[in-house]
C-alpha cells in the first residue's frame, strides 16, 4: 500500500453528466493515464458517475477503500450540481465548515485574475473537516486533498487545464511518486506504408531490433505510421544515429520522414527558422487548415508568409493566376492544378516553398474518376515543383478528409524543404 518506489494503484473518478450524455467527450482520463506512465505508474480504473451526491459519496467510499490513490475530476465549481464537496463530507462523516486556508487560496486565485473575491459569492472558502485545500494554477475553485486510512484522495476541478495543473503540481509535490523526470520517448515516423506491410513483410526483424533501446509501439496517426520507443536510455541524437545505420530498418528507409519526436508543424517550422526558409500555401479543399496548423506554432511568423484560400476557380485564376484553360482541360482536383496553385502562391506571397491542396473532402462531389478522397497535392520549391493525386479511403467523414488531406501535404513539404529542393 502506497510504498515508495512499489507501483501503486490508482484510480480516477470522473464526474459528470454531461459526460455521460455525449456532450462532453472526457479528457482528463486521457491525461492523467498518459502522465501516470511517464513517471513509472499505471492508471488502473476509471469510473464515470452521475453529478449526484450520493454516488460521488459511495465512489468516494469504495475506491478509498481498494487503491492507494484516488483521483477525482468535477464538481467543484459554483453551481448546483457542483457536489462534490457536500459527497467528500458525507464520506468522512464531517461538516462543510470555514477554512482560512483556503479563503486566502481563493483571494490570490481571483487576485491573479485581476478580480476581487467575496466570500457571498461561492462557497470555494468552505471545506470538509480535515481536507486540505489545494492551489488551482490556472482557476478560481481551490482542489482537495485528504487522507484516509491508507489512501490519498486529491479532488480537482473537471475543467482540463485546471485538472492538468493541479495534478503536476500534486506528482511534484507527492512523495508517493519517486520518478519526477518523465521518462522519454523516440519516434520513427512514417508516411504511405501500413504497419502490417511495415512488421510483416519489409522489416520482420524491426520489432526485435529496436527493443534493445526501449518499449516499441506502433501508432497509426494522420501523417502515417508513427514506431514510437518508450523510455529510452539514450539521448535523442544518439538514438537517431544508432537507428539510422540500423540493418533492420533499411528497407522502410523511403517511407521515413523524421527520425525524433514533436509535431510536424512545429518541425516545419523550425526547420524553415534553422534555415531561413519561408513557406506560403494555396489550398482548395484543406480551407485554410494548413495555415491554422502552421500559425499555431510560436515562432511561425519568421517562416510562414500566409495562405490563400483559393476554393472556387475563379480565387485559383484570379488570385494565383492558375490558367483557366487548366482547369477546364484537367479539372480543378489534378496535378495540373495543384502544381499551378504552389507556383502560383509562392510567386504571389513571394517564399522559398508553397504547398498546395485540390480535393474531394466529401460526402458529396466525388465522380467515377476522382471519387471522394481524392486530393492533389504539390510543393513548388527553389529547385522544382512536384505534385501528385492521392486517394484517401472515404471511410472518414469531411472533418477528417481535411486532417489527412493537410497532413499529407505538409508531410510532402517538409520532406522536400529537407531535401533542399
Ligand atoms: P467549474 O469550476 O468550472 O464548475 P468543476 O470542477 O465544477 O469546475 P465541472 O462543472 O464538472 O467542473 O465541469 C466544468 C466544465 O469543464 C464542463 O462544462 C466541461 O466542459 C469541462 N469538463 C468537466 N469534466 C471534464 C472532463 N472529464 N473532460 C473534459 N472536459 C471536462
Ligand atoms: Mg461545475
Amino acid at each position: 500500500h502506497g510504498q515508495k518506489g512499489a507501483k501503486m494503484n490508482v484510480a480516477l473518478i470522473i464526474i459528470g453528466d454531461e459526460l455521460l450524455s455525449g456532450q462532453t467527450q472526457d479528457c482528463n482520463m486521457l491525461y492523467l493515464g498518459k502522465k501516470l506512465r511517464k513517471v513509472g505508474h499505471a492508471l488502473k480504473t476509471v469510473v464515470v458517475i452521475e453529478d449526484q451526491e450520493e454516488q460521488i459519496s459511495e465512489a468516494f467510499n469504495y475506491y478509498l477503500d481498494h487503491f492507494d490513490l484516488v483521483f477525482c475530476s468535477g464538481g467543484l465549481g459554483p453551481t448546483k450540481d457542483d457536489r462534490t464537496k457536500k459527497a467528500l463530507a458525507h464520506f468522512l462523516q464531517t461538516e462543510l465548515q470555514e477554512n482560512q486556508d483556503a479563503y486566502r487560496l481563493t483571494e490570490l486565485h481571483y487576485e491573479r485574475r485581476g478580480l476581487t473575491w467575496k466570500p457571498e459569492l461561492n462557497h470555494y472558502h468552505v471545506l470538509p473537516k480535515g481536507v486540505r485545500p489545494v492551489e488551482n494554477p490556472f482557476g478560481l475553485a481551490p482542489g482537495l486533498q485528504v487522507r484516509k486510512n491508507k489512501a490519498t484522495l486529491l479532488c480537482a476541478p473537471g475543467v482540463p487545464r485546471e485538472f492538468e495543473g493541479m495534478v503536476d503540481n500534486f506528482i511534484q509535490a507527492s512523495d508517493l511518486f519517486t520518478v519526477k523526470t518523465e521518462r522519454k520517448t523516440f519516434t520513427i515516423r512514417t508516411q504511405g506504408i501500413p504497419e502490417e506491410q511495415i512488421f510483416n513483410q519489409k522489416c520482420p526483424d524491426l520489432w526485435e531490433a529496436l527493443t534493445a533501446f526501449g518499449e516499441v509501439s506502433s501508432y497509426p496517426r494522420f501523417t502515417g505510421i508513427d514506431i514510437v520507443i518508450s523510455n529510452i536510455r539514450h539521448s535523442e541524437d544518439d538514438l537517431r544515429k544508432k537507428i539510422s545505420q540500423l540493418p533492420e530498418i533499411a528497407p522502410i528507409n523511403d517511407y521515413i520522414w523524421h527520425l525524433g519526436n514533436g509535431a510536424l508543424e512545429q518541425l516545419i517550422v523550425e526547420h524553415g527558422k534553422n534555415n531561413n526558409l519561408t513557406i506560403s500555401s494555396a489550398e482548395s479543399c484543406t480551407g485554410g487548415l494548413i495555415a491554422h496548423l502552421i500559425t499555431s506554432i510560436s515562432g511561425s511568423s519568421d517562416v510562414f508568409n500566409g495562405t490563400v484560400v483559393s476554393y472556387a476557380n475563379s480565387a485559383k485564376i484570379n488570385l494565383i493566376h492558375v490558367y483557366e484553360q487548366t482547369i477546364q482541360q484537367f479539372g480543378a482536383v489534378s496535378e495540373e492544378v495543384a502544381r499551378e496553385m504552389a507556383e502560383g502562391a509562392k510567386k504571389v506571397l513571394g517564399t522559398d516553398y508553397a504547398v498546395s491542396t485540390s480535393g474531394v473532402a466529401g460526402p458529396l462531389g466525388g465522380s467515377a474518376e476522382k471519387p471522394v478522397g481524392t486530393v492533389a497535392i504539390a510543393i513548388a520549391g527553389p529547385k522544382e515543383t512536384i505534385s501528385k493525386l492521392i486517394h484517401i479511403p472515404r471511410i472518414f467523414d469531411r472533418a477528417e478528409m481535411k486532417e489527412r488531406f493537410a497532413a499529407k501535404a505538409m508531410v510532402k513539404l517538409f520532406k522536400q524543404m529537407k531535401l533542399g529542393r
